[in-house]
């Protein structure tokens, strides 16, 4: 079972992902998600290091053909940006794993749990890229910041940063800014659901791209984006469902 453990904490799980990790005897995962969850003595994890998403997914699939109940467990939701993608590139390397049941247990990704903290940002056309420059080049994350701010989509940015990489933020700032106005709506959502999570609210023109890290999903509004100011709070984020005057 590839299995979604939302971005955090226990209640942003699904009842099926508790009970498929409840029902599995060996866990596959990326060490800090695998130590978020509490094991039984007889569960054994396999931890690794983020980079090595294909030798996870090989080990998961050897590990099944041999006859364990294999939990492959990613932060959010596994299909975005994850491990269920991993395993099905991984899944024709042997004609056995093309034979095991295999299911996936959705999760809260990270643009959810960020738009519900923040209002309604994602209430209209959105899209979501990863500025993750490891496993594609750079020149087709500039294509589609571009095309997405011209098509004026709300855009969510996964893995905004790394130690790698860290000028690429600034990169996408300011193509955004060639584009967009300055007073379009940003957020940075960073640790949603966790102890350190941090919400910052500011716009195009005034963001300072540095304030994202690894665990920062950034929001950046469309042309009817707006924050609607409260006494005393944060504003909301809100993306209205229609253009103009709704009927
Ligand atoms: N499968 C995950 C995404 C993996 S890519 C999901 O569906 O959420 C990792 C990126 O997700 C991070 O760099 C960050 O941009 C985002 N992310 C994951 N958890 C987060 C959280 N709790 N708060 C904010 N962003 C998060």
């Amino acid at each position: 079972m590839v299995i979604g453990l939302g971005p955090g904490p226990a209640k942003w799980m699904t009842p099926e992902a508790s009970a498929a990790i409840a029902a599995a005897s060996d866990i596959v995962g990326y060490k800090p998600y695998v130590e978020r969850l509490i094991l039984r003595t007889d569960q054994r994890a396999h931890t690794s290091d983020n980079r090595q998403e294909m030798d996870r997914a090989r080990l998961a699939l050897k590990l099944a053909t041999e006859g364990r109940a294999v939990a492959v467990v990613s932060a959010g939701d596994p299909g975005v940006f994850a491990m269920a993608a991993a395993l099905f590139e991984a899944i024709e390397e042997d004609p056995r794993w093309l034979r095991l049941e295999i299911a996936v247990a959705p999760g809260v990704t990270a643009m959810q749990a960020a738009a519900a903290r923040l209002g309604a940002p994602l209430g209209h056309d959105f899209c979501a890229i990863s500025l993750s420059d490891n496993l594609k080049p750079w020149a087709i994350v500039e294509r589609r910041l571009r095309a997405a701010a011209e098509a004026d989509f709300v855009i969510a940015l996964y893995n905004p940063v790394s130690q790698a990489r860290p000028a690429r933020i600034v990169e996408a700032f300011d193509l955004l800014r060639t584009v967009k106005v300055a007073a379009t709506p940003v957020a940075f959502a960073r640790a949603v659901g966790r102890a350190d999570e941090t919400l910052t609210l500011t716009t195009l023109g005034e963001a300072d791209p540095n304030l994202a890290d690894m665990a920062t999903l950034i929001i950046i509004g469309s042309s009817e984006t707006r924050f609607i100011a409260r006494d005393g709070a944060r504003p909301w984020m809100v993306t209205p469902r229609a253009y103009g005057a709704r009927r």
